[in-house]
């Protein structure tokens, strides 16, 4: 039977038009499917998503011919600070003891959306958008496909990129795992009185943890993650009080803080699907796993997947092979549980850490930072995240 597309992939949030991008550069013919229009999907007021972009997530994104159009919108972070209030010591990391221009980079959720919507202009990508995926049927060599106003599409595989309530997923009949870590986060933009340096602080403060990420020269965002009272107490007060409080958890490392950007809170939840493919179907980005913020990790994680899924199809090409077999995938998914389980773990790892509140605890706090602060070994394995 004649296919029209080897891929349609339904969802084109950061993950999916980073796997649509790859796909095109590998001739693959692609479908792209996204409820949302273009201009909706990077005019989104609601997205004050500010993202910490690892090192490793830059040169995929070069390779992607994204970061060409994004780094006049992304800030380096060349300098770490970790610490612990109410005790001293800190650990310290800098990009140049690594030998690395910056230790990672600030853009926000807007600037990424706008730069991969602009490299997709330069593709030969079949776009779909505004429409929905509404319904499809597996069959033995082929996926059949209806999307809003009855149109149909046939392809040989079924990517859901469409985030972490996914329909491909549902539809699939894969469960998700939830784990409610009963934390929530608040976000927004901190007026500074002293430049950050481009320096990322991390405070632990009692059982919470306060990052503040450089964004603009004057500018840092603040990600505070706490047990769902604390952070809707916090949710609650008038922004004079909230930056008094602010202020008293993490000092005046930056200065007196000013003013701030309007407050938004999120539920911190884990999810992981079961499994990642089915017949015929891939899951990739929150519709296969979401995490926990405090290590900003899940796009970095969803892009070294999408990165893993190049390779392969570029190795089976060498072979004179299909792009997508069945055996590739199931080759992905070993490899992808690998850095997945590894992820979820050092993530889960800092949650714990930073949950901390008894004396002992703390105590075992303060001397875990001072370690990290002085082994290389250490800070390199952090870095690798
Ligand atoms: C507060 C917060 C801070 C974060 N900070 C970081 C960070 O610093 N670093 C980091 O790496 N990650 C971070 N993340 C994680 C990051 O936001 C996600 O990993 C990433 O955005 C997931 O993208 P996605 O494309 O998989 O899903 P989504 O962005 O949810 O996109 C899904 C897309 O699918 C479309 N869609 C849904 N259903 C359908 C359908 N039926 N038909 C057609 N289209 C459909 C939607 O319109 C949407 O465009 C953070 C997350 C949060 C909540």
């Amino acid at each position: 039977m004649t296919k029209d597309f080897d891929v349609i992939l339904c969802g084109g949030g950061h993950v999916g038009s980073c796997l649509a991008l790859a796909l095109a550069q590998q001739n693959c013919k692609v479908a792209f499917i996204d409820s949302l229009a273009p201009t909706e999907r990077k005019n989104n007021q609601n997205d004050n998503r500010i993202f910490a972009l690892a090192a490793g997530s830059r040169k995929i994104l070069e390779s992607l011919n994204v970061w060409q159009l994004l780094q006049a919108h992304t800030t380096p972070i060349e300098h770490i600070h970790v610490s612990n209030k109410g005790s001293f010591g800190a650990a310290r990391l800098h990009a140049k003891d690594f030998n690395h221009d910056a230790l990672g980079y600030m853009t926000s959720s807007i600037a990424l959306q706008h730069a991969l919507n602009q490299a997709m202009e330069k593709v030969d990508i079949t776009i779909f958008s505004p429409a929905s995926l509404e319904n499809f049927s597996i069959h033995n060599d082929h996926v059949d496909v209806t999307i809003s106003g009855g149109k149909k599409l046939t392809g040989q595989w079924l990517i859901g990129a469409d985030g972490v309530r996914s329909f491909v997923r549902q539809h699939a009949g894969i469960n998700v795992t939830v784990k409610n870590y009963q934390q929530k986060a608040l976000i927004t933009l901190i007026d500074l009185e002293n430049s950050h340096h481009f320096t990322a602080y991390e405070r632990f403060v009692g059982e919470s943890a306060i990052a503040l990420l450089p964004h603009t020269p004057w500018q840092s965002v603040l990600i505070w993650s706490a047990e769902t009272n604390f952070i809707d107490h916090l949710m609650s007060l008038d922004d004079k009080s909230f930056l008094s409080e602010l202020q008293n958890a993490f000092g005046f490392r930056l200065g007196k803080f000013s003013s701030l950007t309007q407050r938004l809170s999120y539920p911190l939840t884990q999810t992981k699907a079961d499994s990642i493919h089915a017949e015929r179907i891939l899951l990739v980005g929150s519709a296969a796993q979401t995490l926990h913020p405090i290590g900003a990790q899940g796009f970095n994680l969803a892009l070294r997947n999408v990165a893993l899924l190049d390779h392969l199809i570029k190795e089976a090409r060498s072979r004179h092979e299909t792009g997508f077999t069945q055996s590739m995938l199931d080759e992905y998914a070993q490899r992808q549980a690998v850095d997945t389980s590894k992820t979820l773990r050092f993530t889960d790892h800092l949650v714990n850490f930073s949950s901390l509140s008894d004396p002992l605890s703390t105590v075992a706090r303060t001397i875990l930072i001072n370690a990290l602060g002085s082994s290389f070994l250490a800070q390199k394995y952090l870095l690798q995240f």
